[in-house]
């Protein structure tokens, strides 16, 4: 069976793919753990430059990569290369790790004890559409770096920069079956992989309400899984905040990637002293927001992926305070959009499109109510100039990401998950290894 891939800026067809049946996906698992036999026994410091290599080819086929993600997910040009060259980085920061994976060794009674870091076997990694390559990586690189072999699933909509990395994973060097990449359903490939014996741990990442399914699945073999879900992080301004900076920087906070960001901070918080003159000033951030053709280096911000994502996007939208601009079409394109104030669906949904909710809150008590008062906890920023409120809110938000003064949410070498129902685990930083091992303890008898 194949299906057609589609360019949301254009809606032309890119290509024609086919869809692996659970057979493809079967045989993808048997060929990942055949390899898994070699792929554990060779020495660190060769897997290390195997995974260097693989870095190396990424970096040699950047531009190619960005321009698939331009093509097939909509992605700003200046988006797109920022995410190919996180692949390349968060490969070359795992390709320290083979080499690393200590062990302990712990002092008891009557002999020897030591812990070893081995490998769980075939690691199965399911992506959603919104950010293809660097999520792939964050599962595969660390994966493989402990001596895992991996079958990696792509969103059916945004599959084709994940076939490129399959590819160049061979022309690197990587033995074959280490890294299979199988495009297909997640009800058919992406099911198979949690229900597959021979995969011994799922990485998933995409929305709350698939998560729960994968870890259910999972409990039957009592499978490993990490989850990466939705959010609804606050962004949070307090009255001695830069105003004019937290206001510049806001519209990034939520409408980069056309808001489909899990850390989108799609909730504004803004103490209500300073409440009107922040809209005053984010309403020319908004509108001029440069939405457009993403393979322009001077857009901010593409379409939406698909027409039901636009969609759904549009029901959350009555009676907005004010919105930026969007080309007319074809194409899936949305305008940026605030709502001030919001409806209470669109203060607890993640709406994943660029529309953000402003709200007031009375004092630092009330915006921490607020910005906990949500089923999520992944991300969000607090911008005041005051340092121990920085700290003091940082600490109560319940969300696995903070920035103070800053949209960042992701750096390849600090951990990142979240905290209630936007997931379970770690990805990334060097905690993210052991996630990826079991832990042997062996004692040896010193007695005669
Ligand atoms: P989705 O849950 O619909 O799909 C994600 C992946 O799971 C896709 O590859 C899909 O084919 C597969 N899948 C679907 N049903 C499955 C099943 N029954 N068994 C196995 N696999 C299945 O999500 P989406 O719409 O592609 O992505 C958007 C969501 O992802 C948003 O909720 C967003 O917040 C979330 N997300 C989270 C993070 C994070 O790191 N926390 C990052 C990006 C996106």
């Amino acid at each position: 069976m194949t299906y057609d891939v589609i360019n949301p800026a254009t809606e032309k067809v890119i290509r024609t793919i086919s869809l692996a049946t659970q057979d493809d996906a079967d045989a993808a698992i048997a060929r990942a753990a055949k390899a898994f036999e070699t792929w554990r026994d060779v020495t660190p410091a060769d897997r290390g430059r195997l995974l260097r290599r693989f870095a190396d080819a990424v970096d040699a086929d950047l531009e190619n990569l960005a321009a698939l993600e331009v093509e097939n997910a909509g992605h700003t040009i200046g988006n797109a290369r920022w995410e190919a060259g996180n692949v390349r980085d968060v490969l070359t920061y795992y390709s320290a790790a083979p080499e690393r994976l200590f062990g302990k060794q712990i002092p008891v009674a009557g002999g020897i004890d030591v812990t070893f870091q081995e490998p769980l076997g075939v690691v199965g990694v399911i992506v959603p559409w919104n950010f293809p390559m660097p999520i792939a990586g964050w599962g595969f690189a660390p994966a493989l770096a402990a001596g895992n072999t991996v079958v990696l699933k792509p969103a059916e909509l945004t599959p084709l920069t994940a076939i490129r990395l399959g590819e160049l994973a061979l022309e690197a060097g990587l033995p074959p079956g280490v890294f299979e990449v199988v495009p297909g359903k997640g009800t058919v490939v992406g099911n198979r992989f949690v229900t597959h014996s021979a995969v011994r741990k799922i990485v998933f990442t995409g929305s709350t309400t698939v998560g729960k399914q994968i870890m259910a699945g999972c409990a039957d073999q009592v499978k490993r899984v990490t989850l990466e879900l939705g959010g609804k992080s606050a962004n949070i301004v307090f009255a001695d905040a830069d105003l004019e900076k937290a206001a510049a920087q806001a519209p990034y906070g939520v409408f980069d990637n056309a808001g489909q960001d899990c850390c989108a901070r799609s909730r504004i918080l803004v103490e209500r002293s300073a409440y009107d003159r922040f809209l005053e000033l984010l309403e020319p951030a908004v509108k001029n927001f440069k939405v457009g053709d993403p393979s322009d280096p001077a857009t901010e911000m593409g379409p939406l992926i698909s027409a039901g994502q636009r969609e759904q996007v549009a029901s959350y939208v009555e009676n907005p305070a004010f919105q930026g601009t969007a080309p007319s079409g074809p194409g899936f394109w949305f305008p940026p959009t605030v709502l001030a104030p919001p409806s209470e669906r669109a203060v607890r949904e993640e709406i994943f499109g660029p529309v953000v909710a402003v709200i007031p809150f009375a004092d630092e008590a009330d915006a921490l109510r607020i910005a906990n008062d949500s089923e999520y906890g992944l991300s969000g920023s607090i911008w005041t100039c005051d340092v121990g409120r920085a700290l003091r809110v940082s600490r109560g938000v319940e969300a696995g990401n903070l920035s103070v003064n800053s949209n960042s949410s992701v750096r390849y070498s600090t951990p990142f998950g979240g905290y209630k129902q936007s997931g379970l685990g770690r990805e990334l930083g060097p905690d993210a290894l052991a996630a990826f091992t079991e832990t042997k303890n062996i004692f040896i008898s010193t007695e005669d």
